[in-house]
Parts: structure tokens; C-alpha cells; sequence
């Protein structure tokens, strides 16, 4: 058969998420859309700035279509790259040249042509944090390397450096670092990020060899309480900052983000040439030109994160309230609780019977909890309590 096996694999493979929501529709024809709680995906329900779209219709209707809708440069618009260079330099005092700026379709393309650039042959291994966002594997090895996962300190689900120490050795290239994380909404402290940094530099010295930091950062902006998420450039020189609007700006659709270099990296001119060559063998080059043009005249513009803040509230004090164990999130939109049987299957399959849906996480690293994206109307979350109430006193018996 002249089909390539592996990605078969991967396009035949069910997909928990998917299939969850899937059910939902069904299952809203069935009882009342209004009556099935579907926390399953993680598409931001804030909507993006009014600012923004009044720029897309200034851009559409003040600007040549040829040039809004022609080619840029493959690694994205020089003005564009300039502006987010300048942003990133006013925001974290980075001194950040625009040509270590490479736009991208999102976070997604942002980390698989990362990888692509650092990856160099079917030894290499790229360290992630559990819990970590599924599609991470299907990144990984689909530039050659094989996925390490490092498990999180009980309880806080903060890295754990000890077992990193144990998981880093002389074939791993790079670790991915997602803070606010997928599945958790666990922004990782100060303290933690500089052991770990300063575990790399050891490391690194050890083998000879940067091993590069990928921060994957769809979710900077979505903190609460003030919660500070350090720009990892600033702690660590061998850094790749994977950025997207998806989630900052509830633009998930228009598939645009970009990679940003450090200029104290080693290398920094030549892993920025090895992005352009990956960028171009997996055909991610000119991410999309409108909205290339729309994000630089919107830096500085976020969504309103008080929308998730409430939602977060009201579904963690009520839930640790009906006696689940949660990890309270700091960020993303996304609460982790613990399954109280230990088993996270157990726990979908019986909220589903309250019309729950919520995604069991064995796949994100760590077992036994299921994860509860609370990217919806407030209205869902409020009159999902009696069903998840009943829930908590199923197992409290
Ligand atoms: N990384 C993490 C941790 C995510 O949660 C997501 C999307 O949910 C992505 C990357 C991909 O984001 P994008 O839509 O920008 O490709």
C-alpha cells in the first residue's frame, strides 16, 4: 500500500477530546443542547477585542487587496516582525531583532518547526512536563525524536527537578516547558523555573551541547490574581519562546503566532536559519498575511481574562465544596481534578451520566484525573452545579 503507515496511524486514531464532542451534539438533538454540560474543548468563548475586528475592517478596507492578500516573506513581514520585536523588547527587556522572529500558524506550527530545527536524528530525546498538552508526542516524534516525560511533584503538579535531573541525559536536545499549562492551569513558580534553568545550564555543560528550552506559551496572558509568569529568555539564554494569539486573543481560527529566538542563545543566528529550513521543508512558510497586519497593529490588546476568573471561582469552590480534589489553576482556563476512585475513566463515564463532559487526562502524563475546560458562557457552568453536587455525593456514598 503506498501510504505512509504512521500517519494512517495517526489520522485513524480516536481522538478523546473529538469524540466527546461529537457525543455532545448528539446528545444535545437528543435532550436539549441547553441540558448537556460539555467542558470538553478548549476554544476560548470570550470574544476577540471589539478593537480588533475594527482593525480588520480598517485593514480591508483601507489597504490595497493585493497587497493584504499577497505573499510575504516566508518567515513573515519585516514591519510585523519589527513591532513584535519592539513589543517583546518594551515588555520584558529583551533585546529582540526582528530577523529571530518567525511567524507562524500558531503555537502548533510555532513548536512543530521548533522541533524540526532542533531535532537532528532518531536518538535524540526532547523532555516534557506532565501533565502536557497530547499533541506534544505527535510533534516529537513526527521530527524524529523520542518523547521523555518528567513527572510533576504530587499535589502541586509544579516540575519536579529531582526526577527532571533523572530524565535529562546526554541524547536530550531540548525540554518543552508550558506555562500556564494545558491540562493543568498551574502557572509554574519563580523558584521552580530557575532550578530548572539552572539545571539545563549544568546539564549543558556536561554534555558540551545547548540543550534548548521550547516555552510554549498560547496562555501567558490568561493569569489571575496577578500571578507573575516569568519570561523564560530572561532566565535561561537557549530559549525558543513558541507564542500564538490563539487563546490571548480568541483568534484560534486565524492560525497565527510566531517563534521568537533569544539572541543570547548559542547559535542564534544559525537555529534561526535551521527555523527558516524547517518552516520551509513542512511548508509552514507567509503565515497568514491579514493576519499578520492585524496582530502588529493590536500588540498590547488581550481579552477580558475576568470571564474565566469567575468561571474558575465558581467551579473550583463549588467542586472542592461537593468534596472533589482539585489543583487550584493560576492561569489557562482549565481545572485538573483528581478522580476520588483513582481511576479518571471512571469518573468521565459517571459524569457523563449526569450529561458531564469532561476529558479523561491519562494521555496528558499523569493518571487518574480529568480535566475541566471552563472556556464557556457562565450560564453552563452555573447550571452544570446540581449535576456535578449529585456527583460529589454519588462517591461520597
Ligand atoms: N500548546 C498548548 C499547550 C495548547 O493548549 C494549544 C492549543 O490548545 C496549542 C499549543 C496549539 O495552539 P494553536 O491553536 O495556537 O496552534
Amino acid at each position: 500500500m503506498g501510504i505512509n503507515k504512521r500517519m494512517l496511524g495517526l489520522g485513524s486514531k480516536r481522538s478523546i477530546i473529538r469524540e466527546i464532542f461529537e457525543y455532545s451534539k448528539v446528545r444535545g438533538a437528543e435532550i436539549g443542547p441547553e441540558r448537556v454540560f460539555d467542558f470538553s474543548l478548549g476554544n476560548p468563548s470570550v470574544p476577540a477585542p471589539a478593537e480588533l475586528n475594527a482593525t480588520v475592517r480598517e485593514l480591508l478596507d483601507s489597504e490595497s487587496s493585493v497587497a493584504l492578500h499577497g505573499y510575504t516573506s516566508a518567515q513573515g513581514d519585516a514591519g510585523v516582525r519589527g513591532v513584535i520585536a519592539e513589543s517583546i523588547k518594551a515588555r520584558f527587556g529583551v533585546d529582540m531583532p526582528r530577523d529571530l522572529i518567525y511567524m507562524t500558524c500558531g503555537a502548533a506550527a510555532s513548536l512543530s518547526i521548533s522541533l524540526s530545527a532542533i531535532v537532528e536524528d532518531g536518538s535524540d530525546e526532547v523532555v516534557v512536563l506532565a501533565p502536557f498538552f497530547t499533541e506534544y508526542r505527535v510533534f516529537v516524534e513526527n521530527a524524529g525524536a523520542k518523547l521523555v516525560i518528567s513527572t510533576p511533584c504530587e499535589g502541586t503538579l509544579q516540575p519536579d527537578i529531582a526526577d527532571l535531573e533523572a530524565k535529562i541525559g546526554k541524547n536530550t536536545v531540548a525540554i518543552i516547558v508550558n506555562s500556564p499549562n494545558n491540562p493543568s492551569g498551574v502557572v509554574y513558580t519563580r523558584e521552580k523555573l530557575d532550578a530548572l534553568c539552572e539545571l539545563l545550564r549544568k546539564k549543558s555543560k556536561e554534555y558540551g551541547r545547548a540543550i534548548y528550552l521550547i516555552a510554549d506559551e498560547p496562555y501567558r496572558e490568561l493569569v489571575y490574581s496577578g500571578v507573575e509568569v516569568p519570561y523564560l529568555m530572561n532566565l535561561y539564554d537557549d530559549t525558543v519562546v513558541c507564542y500564538s494569539y490563539s487563546k490571548s486573543l480568541s483568534l484560534p481560527g486565524e492560525r497565527i503566532g510566531y517563534i521568537a529566538v533569544c539572541p543570547r542563545a548559542s547559535d542564534a543566528s544559525e537555529l534561526y536559519l535551521a527555523i527558516c529550513g524547517a518552516g520551509r521543508s513542512l511548508g509552514y512558510v507567509c503565515a497568514p498575511s491579514l493576519f499578520q497586519r492585524v496582530i502588529a497593529k493590536c500588540q498590547g490588546l488581550s481579552v477580558d481574562v475576568n470571564v474565566y476568573r469567575e468561571n474558575r471561582d465558581i467551579l473550583y469552590n463549588a467542586l472542592t465544596e461537593y468534596g472533589f480534589e482539585c489543583v487550584k489553576p493560576d492561569g489557562a482556563f482549565y481545572l485538573f481534578v483528581k478522580s476520588p476512585s483513582g481511576d479518571a475513566y471512571e469518573l468521565y463515564e459517571r459524569a457523563k451520566r449526569h450529561e458531564l463532559l469532561i476529558v479523561p487526562c491519562d494521555d496528558f502524563g499523569v493518571t487518574g484525573y480529568v480535566r475541566i475546560a471552563y472556556c464557556v458562557d457562565k450560564e453552563r457552568v452555573v447550571n452544570s452545579l446540581p449535576a456535578f453536587k449529585a456527583l460529589g455525593e454519588e462517591y461520597r456514598g
